[in-house]
């Protein structure tokens, strides 16, 4: 250590690292190196590895003798990260009890846009050339790159010569070097493409919309309107007043619901596609997304969860549109709510946002009711005239339909309005929420189940692979030819239904239908997907059997009758969404069928036609349901009203996780406003080979659960191979 190490002088920089560590850490600026402001990117020196980093607002807690700083390392060529989105990385790190180290990780995920942006070298004529006496051909060259400087192909091509002829000038020092940025051009939204004309409802909420955006409100809407009311419309207005005020606009929307339907909706409303963000993104394209956003050059994107996390500039508008889909909670790593994570986002970039949804969440609508400046502003649309009835919801009551021979998963009932719907030459859908073809393998001799070794779960049997499969850690083997307990061949019997086998008992009652079938295992991309969804609309499909990739986002005209197999299916797994989650599924599903001049109907098949959820559905009175719920969590304290945190802690060997997960619940601070549970082996007590207890905390709703957490878990050592996850306001009970 240096003496004048100590002296005031010595300057030092915090930087939050992108590693799974909280930050921000202090860094030794060199000497003669001016103080790089916040948010600019760096690379640091981390252990033995060099890592992007950015250079934070505030000093970290505890400074460390300057003797021990690292220098550092180059600033990266990039555009600082954007102030509102170093606020967000704060937020979710301390809403979430997570590393900022890993949640900034989020928002540098595309590393390669991190890097000097792409050049190519192009020719022009060199001023001080040699003089000499060119060809005709030569002259032509050189007058081509005097008019433009470009790339020896393209010059060659210009001028009509052959690559040698560019070359030799190129030698000859007549024609030089010299870098361009590779050209990257967006075609951007024209706000006025289209002159939509909104009903009265849409265009009152339209304008309330557009004022906020003017006035840099900072406040949440929620757009509440059945399917078909023109929610998409009115918030597409809201996204022209904040395009034509120069200011870029953010839309989130579920992967699934992220459609070739939804992109030329944009489309013919704004004259170009959106730049979309989502996972089939390849990492060219991400790389140059990425970079137009921080350089300010994107006015648009929309995106599913992880679109929250791209550093666009100067945000005046954010839409997250199906709120309520789960799809927005990250159910590992860095545990965020997206939606709530993006009213954070706006409440720092000063902006308004918009919830858009059918079936808008209780959190939500109990938003709207709340007092003070998080409450949620409520827009209604009214139905529109001239659309689509809601289709008349019927229950069938399976516990009736009597388990003859010969019948299958369809009821009686759902297979003759099956066979009338394609005698009057219209289109049907079967909605199953099960991939697969059975849930359960067994052994027709002595009844062996078939699980996986890695997983406390059952193997789904799937036979278009033909192979036995997990659908928690992916495992799979072939199906086997003999039981491997009891060594009996041919004896694999498989029990319930998956999608496959719905298909397949349609396929034997209609055999002249033409069957489509669309879940993740037949469409494993967002373009397989878009082939079946347009086979569908053009007509080339007669029956369509489906697993939510079917209820989201698409909308077919011709399709009049919706068939849902098994109702009961989201009700069970003590989930306190189940119930809310089922609804919201179901009502889109049903959402499918119909239109003006053809009206639909929806079969439901159940065996709890009692459960407020078949009669929220039979009557169609969303709200009245939404009202029992509140009701019914409330009086639970079940959040929105209490606040949940689950606590999972893993590893290879169950007494040691057993034994770590007591030493963390006795550890537990006593306070009469929080009740620990447990620990106790989670439902999925092994998964992909590791053990899982469970903790669960309950808090009463004013208590910062996340601070608390901190408090309690912060100072714990647990031994290297447990793991300890934390998850606030958790969505996965398992
Ligand atoms: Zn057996
Ligand atoms: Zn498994």
């Amino acid at each position: 250590m240096t003496p004048d190490l100590f002296r005031e002088s010595v300057r030092t920089v915090p930087v939050v690292v992108t590693a799974p560590l909280d930050g921000p850490f202090d860094y030794l600026l060199p000497e003669g190196r001016p103080m790089p402001e916040p948010g600019a990117v760096v690379a640091v020196p981390f252990g033995r590895q060099v890592l992007p980093g950015v250079v934070w607002d505030h000093r970290p807690e505890k400074s460390v003798g300057p003797g021990r700083l690292c220098p550092l390392g180059p600033a990266l060529p990039v555009p600082p990260l954007p102030a509102p989105l170093r606020r967000l990385v704060d937020h979710v790190a301390r809403e979430t009890v997570s590393p900022r180290g890993q949640v900034l990780k989020l928002a540098l995920s595309t590393h390669a846009a991190l890097e000097e942006p792409r050049s190519i070298d192009v020719y022009r004529p060199a001023e001080d050339a040699p003089a000499r006496k060119l060809t005709a051909k030569q002259r032509q060259v050189v007058e081509a790159a005097a008019l433009d400087a470009r790339p020896p192909a393209d010059l060659a091509r210009a001028a009509g010569v052959s690559a040698a002829v560019v070359k030799k000038l190129v030698d000859a020092g007549t024609l030089v070097a010299e870098a361009r940025a590779v050209a990257e051009h967006w075609s951007v939204p024209d706000p006025e493409h289209v002159h939509v004309v909104l009903n009265e409802g849409q265009a009152a909420a339209a304008h309330r919309l557009e004022q906020a955006v003017a006035a840099r409100e900072q406040a949440t809407f929620l757009l509440d309107g059945v399917p078909g009311s023109g929610k998409t419309e009115v918030y597409f207005d809201a996204i022209r007043a904040c395009l034509k005020a120069g200011r870029s606009a953010l839309v989130l929307l579920p992967e699934i619901a992220l459609t070739s339907q939804w992109s030329a909706r944009f489309a013919r409303a704004f004259g170009v596609p959106p730049v979309a963000w989502h996972a089939d993104v390849g990492s060219a394209r991400r790389r140059k997304i990425w970079r137009a956003a921080i350089e300010g050059r994107l006015p648009l994107v929309v995106g599913a969860r992880s679109a929250l996390w791209l550093p666009l500039q100067d945000i005046g508008l954010i839409v997250v549109d199906e709120e309520h889909d789960t799809s927005f909670k990250q159910d590992d790593g860095v545990t965020y709510q997206a939606r709530d994570a993006a009213i954070a986002r706006a409440r720092f970039e000063n902006c308004p946002i918009v919830l858009a949804s059918a079936t808008p969440s209780l959190e939500t609508m109990v938003a709207t009711e709340r007092p003070g400046p998080d409450r949620i502003h409520r827009l209604v649309l009214p139905e529109r005239h001239g659309s689509a009835p809601p289709p008349p919801v019927q229950i069938v009551d399976l516990r009736s339909t009597k388990r003859q021979r010969g019948v299958g998963f369809l009821a009686p009932r759902l297979v003759e309005e099956l066979q009338a719907t394609l005698d009057r030459g219209e289109q049907a859908l079967l909605f199953l929420n099960r991939r697969g073809y059975a849930p359960l393998s067994l052994c027709r001799a002595c009844g062996h189940r078939f699980r996986c070794p890695n997983c406390s779960a059952w193997l789904t049997a799937h036979r278009l692979r033909r192979r036995l499969q997990c659908h928690h850690c992916g495992f799979s083997m072939p199906e086997p030819d003999h039981c491997p307990e009891c060594g009996t061949v041919d004896a694999l019997a498989l029990s319930g239904p998956g999608v496959e086998r719905i298909a397949d008992e349609v396929r034997h009652l209609f055999p002249k239908a033409r069957v489509a079938l669309l879940t993740s295992d037949t469409a494993t991309t967002a373009t397989q997907a878009a082939a079946i969804v347009d086979a569908v609309e053009n007509r080339k499909v007669d029956i369509l059997v489906g697993t939510q990739m079917v209820a989201k986002g698409h909308h077919f005209p011709e399709l009049t009758l919706v068939g849902v197999v098994d109702g009961d299916l989201g009700l069970s797994g003590g989930d306190l969404r189940a119930a809310e989650r089922s609804f919201q599924l179901l009502y889109q599903v049903s959402g499918r069928a119909g239109r003006a001049d053809k009206p639909g109907k929806v079969l439901i098949q159940t065996h709890l036609p009692q459960h407020p959820v078949m009669r929220a559905l039979a009557s169609r009175d969303r709200d009245r349901f939404i009202e029992t719920e509140i009701e019914e969590r409330a009086d639970g304290g079940l959040p929105p009203f209490g606040r949940l945190a689950s606590l999972i802690l893993s590893g290879p060997r169950q007494p040691d996780v057993q034994a770590a997960a007591r030493h963390v619940a006795l550890a537990a601070p006593a306070d009469p406003s929080v009740r620990v549970l447990g620990p106790a082996p989670a439902p999925i007590a092994l998964l992909r080979g590791r053990w899982r207890e469970r903790i669960l905390v309950r808090a009463a709703s004013n208590v910062d659960l996340p601070a608390w957490l901190r408090v309690w878990v912060g100072p714990l050592k647990l031994p290297a191979s447990v793991m300890l996850s934390i998850d606030v306001d958790p969505y996965d009970f398992l």
